[in-house]
């Protein structure tokens, strides 16, 4: 605690303040001054300095609170566990620093100089690494760049993809620019988790998002309840977004589909999905046909290894030499060479080359 902070203190008394266990008023009997510990009341100002001085941690504290208000603060808080420890324990905790994962983001608070806090962000996976080894960015708006291609220099369509790319970290930024860079990596997740928190996410669902749509996306409210579940299947899962889904079919009918763990609520169709669920609107008018394939069981049970490896992105992961994987390369070509026509078709029963669509 430092003199301004004092005198800042014995200011606010007189509007009273109450902040994590300090409760100080000023009337016309003297000031109270209360901790978790003990109430005193009646106090000349020199009495209620000395407490002051006695107890700097609480002091400090809301000083540093005082000034901080709406998700930002919110979220400041839930970093530090404010809900959960005594500010005598945090600032314990904050020595050697309390953290939080955000999606990839670790972020980091630590205890600055007469109670500030100072924080750090780092990518999840980098934890344990020497801070050395990790590139030091002062300029917050490389987060933007650091969130635009992954770790194969692929760009990343959606923020919140689980393949933000290691290497890299923020340091010594105080609440508002650690608030500024954590919504460059995640746009607006903090504000809606703060909302969300508050009970007043305005979520929008997938059937309100498709009948505003307009021009070549008019197509997607076409999608019934199955096709919106299956979307959501596919692309709204924690192996493939880091929100967790709030919205549905519509306010009456949930949709099938896993909602994700994610710390932060995703509240209407993003989109990357509403692109997708044009084109399977477009794909789902098409009726189902029968066909009828020679295949060995085992030839079967590859192409379902096949669609499988490809939907959760291992094909990278099967070796070359390891034929025994059904989405194996050489497996694949040797499939094609025996199933198929020289346009790569499979042949119906019955059909003859060019005849199997
Ligand atoms: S709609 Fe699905 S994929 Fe898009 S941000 Fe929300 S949860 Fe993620």
């Amino acid at each position: 605690m430092n003199d301004t902070q004092l005198r800042a203190l014995r200011e606010a008394a007189a509007d009273g303040i109450a902040c994590d266990g300090l409760h100080v008023e000023r009337t016309e009997d003297g000031y109270t001054f209360a901790t978790p510990e003990a109430t005193h009341e009646g106090l000349d100002e020199k009495a209620f300095d000395a407490l002051a001085e006695e107890n700097p941690w609480l002091v400090s504290n809301w000083y540093y609170w005082a000034d901080a208000n709406g998700a930002s603060r919110a979220y400041r808080r839930w970093i530090e566990r404010a809900d959960e420890l005594g500010v005598r324990e945090r600032y314990e905790e904050l020595v050697d620093g309390l953290s939080r994962e955000w999606g990839q983001l670790l972020v980091t608070a630590e205890l600055g100089e007469d109670g500030e806090r100072v924080y750090e962000l780092r990518h999840v996976d980098d934890a344990d690494m020497e801070p050395d080894a990790l590139a030091l960015h002062d300029d917050l708006l490389d987060a933007r760049e650091i969130t635009t291609l992954d770790e194969d220099g692929q760009y990343r369509p959606l923020k919140t993809a689980p393949t933000l790319r290691r290497g890299w970290r923020f340091v010594s930024l105080d609440g508002r620019d650690l608030t500024r860079t954590v919504e460059f990596f995640y746009p607006a997740t903090v504000a809606n988790w703060s909302r969300e928190r508050e009970g007043d996410l305005d979520v929008t669902h997938f059937r309100a998002t498709a009948e505003r749509q307009t021009g070549i996306y008019d197509v997607v409210d076409e999608l019934d309840a199955e096709g919106v579940g299956n979307i959501a299947r596919a692309c709204c899962v924690d192996s493939q977004c880091l929100k967790r889904r709030e919205w549905d079919e519509d306010d009456e009918t949930e949709l099938d589909a896993p909602r994700g763990d994610g710390a932060f609520p995703c509240r209407e169709p993003c989109s990357l999905v509403i692109a997708a669920a044009r084109q399977w609107a477009i794909l789902e008018n098409e009726d189902s046909r029968t066909y009828e394939f020679e295949l060995t069981p085992s030839e079967k049970a590859q192409l379902e290894e096949i669609v499988d490896a490809v939907a959760e992105d291992r094909t990278d992961e099967i070796r070359e030499a390891d034929v025994g994987d059904g989405a194996n390369r050489y497996r694949a070509r040797y499939l094609r060479a025996k199933r198929t026509d020289e346009d790569g078709r499979f042949e119906t029963v019955g059909s003859s080359a060019g005849d199997s669509q």
